[in-house]
């Protein structure tokens, strides 16, 4: 049995401030109710530590959005794996769309982030999806394929256990679009098979494989009653205490 996970990508908001005022929200709220999920919020770098200060004391987990493959070094404006895990974060997203397509990061940069994360203690939520052209070209398996062939290259069958796979299409990020239930849980279940091939069914079978792309309350239900669907990665719904809430009770 997969335990679902409810993840918050907060992208590039919140000040300070306002990342306190989002946590004690979400902290209040959910304070007389056990999600029956596991919940990991994502804010922007400079809120982590305060962050998980706040925490502390909460079921809610902490992650990064990035970090660099390299441990240290001249990287002016990176920022490693240890310096994530000294400011108390468990988790970090990796290969997010944004990060593929609007700074270019190749497989083999993931790949190598996955490879550090995993070294260093982090757990890595792998994020692989299909651009719109690539869909429309009849290209999507093809490039779930090489993403996830790409990005766990080296990974062995004991590690792959600390790896979340987050599916999402690019065409569904921020779009108010969403994969139709079945068409999502039918990637979901080709990039188990995938797993299944390169490692065996057990490891498919364990392996939590999220869905992203315009989760919203009120489509969160159908999507994670999916049998391959293990839970959302959710981008603007978890910037209001309340959405995100709703979609934690959905799971
Ligand atoms: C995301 O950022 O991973 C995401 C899925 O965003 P949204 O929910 O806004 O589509």
């Amino acid at each position: 049995m997969r335990k679902k996970i409810v993840a918050g990508n907060w992208k590039m908001h919140k000040t300070l401030p306002e990342a306190i005022e989002l946590v004690s929200e979400l902290k209040n709220k959910l304070q007389n109710f056990q999600p029956a999920c596991d919940v990991i919020i994502f804010p922007p770098f400079v809120n982590l530590e305060s962050v998980s200060e706040l925490l502390k004391d909460s079921p809610i987990h902490l992650g990064a959005q990035n970090m660099h493959f390299e441990e240290s070094g001249a990287f002016t404006g990176e920022i490693s794996a240890d310096m994530l895990k000294s400011v108390g974060a468990e988790f970090v997203i990796i290969g997010h769309s944004e990060r593929r397509h609007i700074f270019n990061e190749p497989d083999e940069w993931i790949n190598e982030k996955v490879k550090r994360a995993l070294k260093k203690g982090l757990k890595p939520i792998l994020c692989i999806g299909e651009k719109l052209e690539e869909r429309e070209e009849g290209l999507t398996e093809k490039v779930l394929r090489r993403q996830v062939i790409e990005g766990l290259k080296g990974i062995s069958s004991e590690a792959i256990k600390n790896i979340v796979i987050a599916y999402e299409p690019v065409w569904a990020i921020g779009t108010g679009k969403t994969a139709a239930p079945q068409e999502a849980d039918s990637a979901h279940a080709f990039v188990r098979a995938i797993i299944t091939e390169l490692y065996d069914s057990d490891v498919a079978q364990s392996l939590t494989i999220q869905y992203g792309g315009s989760v919203k309350p009120n489509n969160a239900k159908d999507l994670l009653s999916q049998p391959n669907i293990d839970g959302a990665l959710v981008g603007g719904a978890c910037l209001k205490a309340d959405s995100f809430i709703e979609i934690i009770k959905s799971a």
